[in-house]
């Protein structure tokens, strides 16, 4: 995993490097704005480290410079205390998360493996989605039940993803309305049904164990057992 740390105050530049090199990632520093926009766009990173206030270009326009550009590289914004308005700027910006300064070396490790995990760059385990005998590949984008592939349509999948990612929870219609076909009114929640039920045939018909699990007067559960 390669980062790039843009930083000017040099102490603080070289904690990072060295704390975040100890963990295994590959650091790179760049001790102002521009330095930092010629090596983002020149080299490939797995994260970015970028300090607001910085000499030339400024964090947050370096951000800006680094979505411009297409990338969609996870941006950590550093920024320092009681400077909260420059947070929204930076997020507004295309930053992903920010930590303030001086901030705890564990909490930026943890920051960073969730922003590195979120964009899927943290190892395979966290492409995979399983309940059972069910798993889910989303780097691939294969299903399989009991070993043997299901092929879903477009919709059924984002539905199959939603329900595996909230496994054990229930799931009301509007809230599968929202998450999966991106509407927030109330517009004929049977479609949910409809497609639940399409999965249902795809995924559960076939097997003793049912998955899909209906909640009377609630929603939809995905599980092992019986509700
Ligand atoms: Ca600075």
């Amino acid at each position: 995993m390669k980062i790039l740390v843009v930083e000017d105050e040099a102490h603080v530049a070289a904690l990072i490097r060295r704390g975040l090199t100890e963990s295994g990632y590959e650091v790179s520093v760049a001790p102002d704005g521009n330095t930092g926009r010629e090596m983002a766009l020149l080299h490939d990173y797995d994260l970015f480290m970028l300090d607001v206030m910085l000499p030339g270009m400024n964090g947050i326009e370096l951000c800006r410079e680094i979505r411009k550009a297409g990338l969609k590289t996870p941006v950590l914004m550093l920024t320092a205390l009681g400077t909260t308005e420059n947070v929204i700027l930076g997020l507004d910006n295309g930053a992903d998360d920010y930590l303030v300064k001086p901030f705890k070396f564990a909490e930026l490790e943890a920051r960073i493996r969730a922003l590195l995990r979120r964009a899927g760059a943290d190892g395979a385990k966290a492409e995979m989605l399983a309940i059972a005998d069910l798993e889910m590949d989303l780097a691939a984008r294969i299903i399989k039940r009991g070993g043997r592939e299901i092929t879903l349509t477009v919709t059924e999948y984002r539905l199959l993803e939603c329900l595996l990612k909230n496994k054990g929870r229930v799931l009301s219609r509007m809230e599968l309305l929202e998450k999966v076909w991106g509407v927030d009114f109330n517009l004929a929640t049977n479609v949910v049904d409809v497609y639940v039920n399409y999965l249902r045939r795809k995924v559960d018909k076939d097997f003793d164990a049912k998955l899909i699990h209906t909640v009377t007067g609630m929603g939809y559960v995905l599980k092992e057992g019986a509700v």
